[in-house]
């Protein structure tokens, strides 16, 4: 192995100590040569995150309110971090310069990603090593993901040997401007790194030893999980599970490079390796994860089966009125799409309306209050047993199931219940896999 791309999150450079057992980590392994950071979050829970500081400075900009105060607690935390590490990264001047811009009318996107900008200016004079500037190498497309043109010049900066530091969370838009990553998006820069560094493998340091099996608040002492894909982490994201920034695997995935989620404070801990299709661990489940706040739309007609196109229709209706849906499972005579409740909110009625005048159905009704569970794991594929052992856990645990749904892949099942049922399904199945 050449070269390890690290990303450390907002924890791990909440203030100088934590800088420097960055550093340590750096330091400790010479094919750590690329590394992203974030901006400091925050030293203790009722600590502001410098991104939330630097928002607030944009947000009083715009109502005519006096930036100064946020402006003051934002040097306050630069220049504490510079004096104590004993490092000089030009920050009074870095700092001098912002101060100008936002009272010039700088916008929103360049003021929030001055927390990475200056975060990476520091790390890299602590480090000795090169800084190099996310701004004309990294493009997002106007809907902010990854723009190609990225794999042509990020590689071009990066220098042969030594270390490297960026900023995470932003790079240049289309217009030509600083444009930043959703919210968490360094994750995203980490992943763009690695893949532009060719990296053997992209670390995600933060302060948690790894991802877990399932949500700590309704499994407490939940396993963590030591090996994951990365098709199965994108069902465990998308279905509710606090796992890192989703966007972030697909640079990793395109190069086929390994992530591992590691924790800056217990840098021994062995952490989650996520890694491709091809390398999944053998064992049935790799995690279990849901949310609620679905809805069902639940339509019935005598012939279904007979009547050509009547789901195009359906579909097609909620695809004029902007409706995305997450199921569509259906029977001979009936069919039922279950949807983002607050998404359908505005639209429903019209929805209704439009599918009884096209469809002319039997009866149509919408629920509303579902949970969907998905309990992931490419070894349930050709395994015999995982889902009798999953409905009859739930049926132990009293838990009605409305909707199941496998995918032709078997890489999940996902179970529709009442949302009043969700912690209780999950507690259920993490008990029949994990602890039996
Ligand atoms: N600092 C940014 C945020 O708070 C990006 C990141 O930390 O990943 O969202």
């Amino acid at each position: 192995m050449n070269l390890i791309a690290c990303k450390f999150g907002g924890t791990s450079l909440a203030d100088s100590n934590q800088f420097r057992k960055v550093a340590a980590v750096v330091r400790s392994d010479a094919r750590r040569r690329a590394v992203v950071v974030s901006a400091p979050g925050k030293r203790h829970k009722q600590d502001p995150k410098i991104t939330d500081i630097l928002l607030s400075i944009h947000d009083m900009v715009c109502r005519k309110m006096d930036p100064s105060p946020s402006i003051a607690l934002l040097r306050e935390r630069f220049l504490e971090i510079e004096r104590e590490l004993e490092v000089d990264a030009a920050m009074a001047l870095h700092l001098d310069a912002f101060e100008r811009s936002v009272r010039d009318g700088a916008d929103r996107d360049w003021i929030a990603s001055r927390g990475e900008h200056f975060s990476a200016r520091i790390m890299a004079a602590f480090l000795g090593a090169t800084f190099v500037e996310a701004e004309g190498t990294v493009f997002l497309t106007p809907n902010g993901l990854v723009d190609e043109k990225t794999w042509n010049e990020l590689p071009k900066v990066l220098p042969e040997s030594g270390i490297f530091v960026m900023p995470g969370f932003y790079g240049t838009g289309p217009n030509g401007k600083v444009k930043t990553f959703s919210r968490g998006g360094s994750d995203i820069s980490g992943a763009i790194l690695a893949r532009a560094a060719k990296a053997d493998l992209y670390e995600n340091w933060t302060d948690v030893s790894g991802l877990l099996m399932a949500d700590p608040r309704i499994v407490p002492d939940a396993a963590p999980m030591e090996i994951v894909t990365y098709r199965e982490l994108r069902e465990l994201a998308y279905s509710g599970a606090n796992v890192f920034h989703e966007e972030a695997i697909l640079p990793c995935k395109q190069a086929a490079i390994p992530i591992r989620i590691a924790n800056t404070n217990r840098p021994d801990d062995s952490g989650t390796l996520i890694v491709p299709e091809d390398q999944a661990a053998d064992r049935p489940i790799a995690g279990v994860a849901g949310r609620s706040g679905f809805s069902i739309l639940q339509i019935e007609k005598t012939l279904m089966n007979k009547e050509r196109g009547f789901g195009r229709r359906v579909l097609g209706i909620l695809e004029t009125k902007g409706v995305s849906y997450e199921l569509s499972p259906s029977g001979i005579d009936s069919m039922c799409v279950v949807i983002d409740q607050e998404d359908f909110a505005s639209t429903q009625d019209a929805v209704l309306e439009e599918i009884q005048r096209t469809c002319e159905p039997d009866a149509i009704s919408v629920e509303r209050d579902l949970a969907l569970i998905a309990t992931v794991g490419h070894g349930m594929a050709h395994r015999t047993g995982v889902a009798s052992r999953l409905f009859l856990a739930l049926a132990q645990a009293g838990v009605n199931v409305r909707i199941i749904d496998q995918g032709a892949s078997e890489l999940s099942i996902i179970v529709g219940v009442d949302a009043s049922d969700l912690a209780k399904g999950i507690k259920a199945i993490y008990d029949a896999f994990v602890r039996n």
